[in-house]
């Protein structure tokens, strides 16, 4: 064989290996090669920022250590004061008939109507709670005191830092993943321990059922939820992916189970005809402006949060691409 076919060979050989790269870059462009506005925020939090050429065992300053902080991410809000209400408030309302976004300009809750009382899911930073969850839910004409359960995504300040003030006023019993209600008993006063949630749990009150999974990766207890949902009558299924955000301390452990229950969280929305994003910080899919369009939606448009399945899907590949990308860039990660 000359020369010339065995260089030809061997550039054939290794372009067979390069159709499925495992490495920060490849992960990290097919994740980037499926954004728009229904992700590109969940990308900005779950990717990698800067991607090194080689795997390096310390990322420089700037590049993926950004996201160092991520664990501890909300700890701020909970006991550190108020910030000024300019900073944070942003105006909830209502999209679908059972389902209302609470929300700061950072994160939102959401309040599930039923016919025998109301699911929240999250409850913002405990600062957010009287304007935003009280108040909030008043104005769309939901009463705080019909709150049956709290569901927590995650233990972390900005999703349960109301939980105890809802708690102790209104008495719902309260669900968090069994990992994450260790990390919310090392609270400085810490939410009574009410329910564990179980992968795959049925929550029903009244008329309505909401599927709870268990999906380690953002914490060791992270949940994730299907919410079935009416638009003008016309069923839907909303999905939420629980924690998304990863950094440069996410642990190998961690990020793998991120990657194995993105993957199953997107079989399991596929399995239930999930439609819907929400989530719980507004970055992820554009969810202020999502809210300002539903406000404005006239009659005969179509809801701005039915973005179909294929798009759910997307989802959750994107996010299950950046924690390979973390995974494949972190040589020397705990
Ligand atoms: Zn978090």
């Amino acid at each position: 064989m000359s020369i010339v076919r065995w260089t030809s060979l061997f550039f054939a050989i290794a372009a067979v290996f390069a159709q499925t790269p495992d490495t920060a870059t490849a992960h990290k462009a097919a994740a980037t090669a499926l954004l728009n506005s229904n992700n590109t925020g969940a990308a900005r939090l779950a990717c990698p920022a800067t991607i090194s050429p080689e795997p390096v065992a310390n990322p420089p300053g700037g590049g993926p250590a950004r996201g160092a902080g991520v664990a501890g991410a909300g700890r701020g809000g909970r006991g550190g004061g108020t910030p000024p209400k300019e900073i944070w408030y942003a105006e909830g309302g209502q999209v679908f008939d059972n389902l209302y976004m609470l929300t700061t300009k950072m994160n939102s809750a959401w309040a599930v109507k039923t016919s025998a009382g109301i699911i929240l899911i999250d409850t913002l930073f405990g600062y957010a709670a009287q304007d935003e969850i009280v108040d909030g839910m008043k104005k769309v004409g939901l009463d705080p005191a019909d709150i049956k359960y709290i569901v927590v995504s995650h233990a972390h300040g900005d999703h349960d830092g109301a939980v105890k003030f809802l708690q102790d006023t209104y008495h719902p019993q309260v669900i968090l993943g069994p990992k994450d209600w260790e990390l919310a008993a090392r609270q400085a006063t810490p939410y009574t321990h009410d329910m564990e949630a179980s992968d795959g749990q049925k929550l029903t009150l009244g008329d309505t059922t909401i599927t709870i999974y268990i999906t380690p990766g953002h914490t060791g207890g992270t949940l994730s939820f299907v919410v079935p949902v009416t638009d003008h009558g016309v069923p839907h299924v909303a999905m939420e992916w629980g924690g998304t955000a990863l950094g440069a301390n996410t642990s190998k452990e961690m990020l793998r189970s991120y990657i194995s229950n993105a993957a199953r969280m997107k079989d399991i929305a596929d399995g239930s005809r999930a439609d819907v994003i929400i989530g719980n910080h507004t970055e992820y899919n554009d969810a202020l402006a999502r809210l300002e369009q539903t406000k404005a939606r006239k009659p005969g448009e179509p809801n701005p949060w039915v973005v179909g399945k294929g798009e759910v899907s997307k989802y959750l590949t994107v996010v299950g691409e950046c924690a390979k990308a973390w995974l494949a860039v972190g040589e020397g990660r705990p």
